[in-house]
Formats: C-alpha cells, structure tokens, sequence
C-alpha cells in the first residue's frame, strides 16, 4: 500500500506554514468527523491518515526529517532521526479523542469534560438528610451513625452495570459521543443519543443485580461526627457520601441539615442561653445563694442580691454555647421570677399579717397606698 503524502493529506502545499497545516488538520478533521459520516466507511480510515499527518508534521524535527526522506523516514530502522510519528499508529478512538476537546470543546461549552467527549459516567444526586439533636448535644458536639436510603454501586458489577463485570461497548449509534446530530433546514441539531441515553456506552448484558444501571438502592450506615455549637440551619458537607454515580461515575454528596430541639429550660439566642429561674419571696427579699442547672449538665451557684425584684437579669459568664467555628463560648443569662407562697399554714399567714404590720407601720407611703387599696374593696363590696 502506498502512502499518500502528509501535505496532500492535509490538503495543504508542500512549503505550508505550521499555522496553515493546523487549519488545514482542523478542516480535515471536520470533515470527517464520524457525526458526519454516518454512511462513508472510508471517513474512519481517513481521519487516522489525516491525525498521522498532523503529527508528522506539526512537530519540526519529524517534519524536517519527512521533507527530506518521505515516508522513508519514519520507517523501521531507516536514518533521519524522527521516530515513527506518536499517536499516527494509535487506535482510532484516542486518535480522536486527542483531537476532539481541540476541535469542538469550544462550541460545545466544555460539557464533555476531559474524558474524550463520553459522558457515560452520569455524578449521584446529592442527598439531603435531616437531622434532629437536643440542645445538650448541640453544645457537646457527638458522634451519632445514621442510616440513609441511598444508592450505592452494585457488587454484581463493580458498577459497570454489565454482566460479570464487562466492560461496555461504545454505542453504534453516535460513536461514543452521547449526542447525534442532525440536519434541519439551514440548522444542525443536536440532541441526546437515542440508543444510548448521552451515556456514549451500551451494555450487551446488563447485571441482573442493578438492571444496567451499574448501582442498586440500599440503606447505608454513616457515622457522622456533629461538632459542637450547631444550631437550627446548620449544614454539615460529607463530600463523596451522597448517591453512587452510574455506571461507576463519581458519587454525589450527603448534606446533613440540623435542626436543634426546644429545650425545656432553656432558650437560644446565638450562643447566648437565656431561663427563668424561680425564687421564693423570702429569698428575693432576704438575698441568698441558689443553684441553676447548667447546659452542660452541672449546677452553678449564682448570689441573689437582696431585696432583688422580679425579672432580675443576672449574667454567667461562658456558660452558654460553644461558638460553631471556634472563639469561645457565649453567656447565660438568668432571668429571676420572684413567686408567691400558696397554701400558707395559719402560723405562716399569721406571720405575713405580722410583717404586713411591720411594714405599714415602716412605710408610711406604704401605709396609706394599703389603706387606699381596702378602701376600694370595701367601696366594692358593699
Ligand atoms: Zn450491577
Ligand atoms: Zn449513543
């Protein structure tokens, strides 16, 4: 078989410039571009001739050596230094998938990605699970497993979705390119592959586990670590743990979105903790020390001044919540709910009557405020 020459191959002139041979390669390979030449049997051939072209003479030490040589050149054993040409031998699938991110990546808008133009290996969807933690260990941060509904690759295929592990045959139909093209009027369509779904692949035999589909659902144990200070809205990120991709592609992610429980003592406000604490008339009066339940599960014993009234706020320092990201804690705050005895004994009411006494008899402003009050009821009742 004789070879054509390089230059005639490109449709370029034997003096061409290294510009002028790539426009002349981009053409070419254009033209025969298997999208195009559904019915020309030739096309294949010719594109590899065109790709051994270009190699050749893209590269100045090889061309120099063809010009002076011929094909002579770049056969066995023969002088001239060039070699055989990289890539002119190679199969005709990576020949063009070389080619093919230079050619079309552009107009293409990049969504083949570097994989030769497939888009066989579809990502998992990313997965969102919702998580419900109480306020204590939102503060103390833990390790909790949780079990997700998921898809994860099938072990029958190793998540090829081809029986026993086979690996899948580029679709006949677009070549492995997962789109078709087709002309309409003045326009070139392009849709998604109809034998092949855009995967580019097909499956002789698909795994009877996963029906092709190269994963299977299944309920996935993950143990999960939730740092401490998380609140309502916090997302934490697995990367990697969401959804098997098809046909062994990349995984999805697994957001886990928190939401922290009411707590029955306790409120949030950032790290701020805020509760009511109830203290008895004689202690808000007489002052004291009491104990409060911390968040962290402990007491702290907090000094009530005297003669403290009713919605007192009083403040811990760094006893409220964990900052999330770091930076110490936040505070809390008791707020004081002074309380009115209830079933008194006859000594006790005999005793408030007496301080009752006391007090009018302190207290003239109070004295007369009293009267003026049983005056009133007594102006009530009659
Ligand atoms: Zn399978
Ligand atoms: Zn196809």
């Amino acid at each position: 078989m004789s070879k054509r020459d390089y230059y005639e191959v490109l449709g370029v002139s034997k003096g061409a410039s290294a510009d002028e041979i790539k426009k002349g390669y981009r053409k070419k390979a254009k033209e025969l571009h298997p999208d195009r030449n559904a019915d020309n049997p030739k096309a294949e051939e010719q594109f590899k001739e065109a790709n051994e072209a270009h190699e050749v003479l893209k590269d100045a030490e090889k061309k120099a050596a063809y010009d002076r040589y011929g094909h002579a050149a770049f056969e066995g054993g023969m002088g001239g230094g060039g070699g055989r040409p990289g890539g002119g031998q190679g199969d005709f699938s990576s020949a063009f998938s070389d080619v093919f991110d230079d050619l079309f990546g552009d107009f293409m808008g990049g969504q083949r990605g570097g994989g030769g133009g497939r888009n066989r290996a579809a990502r998992g969807s990313d997965l969102r699970f919702n998580m419900r933690v109480s306020l204590e260990d939102a503060f103390s941060g833990m390790q909790k497993t949780i079990n997700v509904p998921t898809a994860v690759n099938c072990s029958g295929c190793d998540g090829t979705g081809a029986d026993g592990g086979a690996e899948p045959t580029n679709c006949p139909t677009c070549s492995g390119m997962g789109k078709v093209r087709a002309q309409q009027g003045f326009f070139t369509v392009e849709r998604t592959c109809p034998t092949c779904s855009g995967m580019g692949q097909i499956i002789k035999n698909p795994c009877g586990s996963c029906g092709g589909q190269g994963r299977v659902e299944k309920e996935r144990s993950l143990s999960v670590n939730i740092p401490a200070g998380v609140e309502t809205g916090t997302r934490i990120r697995l990367g990697g743990e969401g959804e098997a991709g098809m046909r062994g592609g990349p995984a999805g992610d697994l957001y886990i979105f928190i939401e922290v429980a009411k707590h029955k003592l306790f409120e949030r406000e950032g790290t701020n903790l805020f509760c009511n604490v109830p203290v008895s008339m004689s202690a808000a009066a007489l002052g004291g020390d009491i104990e409060v339940p911390t968040i962290d599960g402990g007491r702290s014993r907090v000094k009530i001044p005297a003669g403290s009234q009713s919605g007192r706020q009083m403040r811990l320092r760094s006893k409220g919540m964990p900052a999330l990201r770091g930076g110490g804690s936040g505070d809390m705050f008791i707020e004081l709910a002074v309380e009115t005895p209830v079933n008194l004994t006859s000594r006790q009411k005999e005793l408030l009557r007496e301080f009752e006494e006391l007090s009018e008899d302190n207290n003239p402003e109070s004295k007369s405020f009293f009267s003026s009050v049983k005056s009133f009821w007594d102006g009530m009742k009659s």
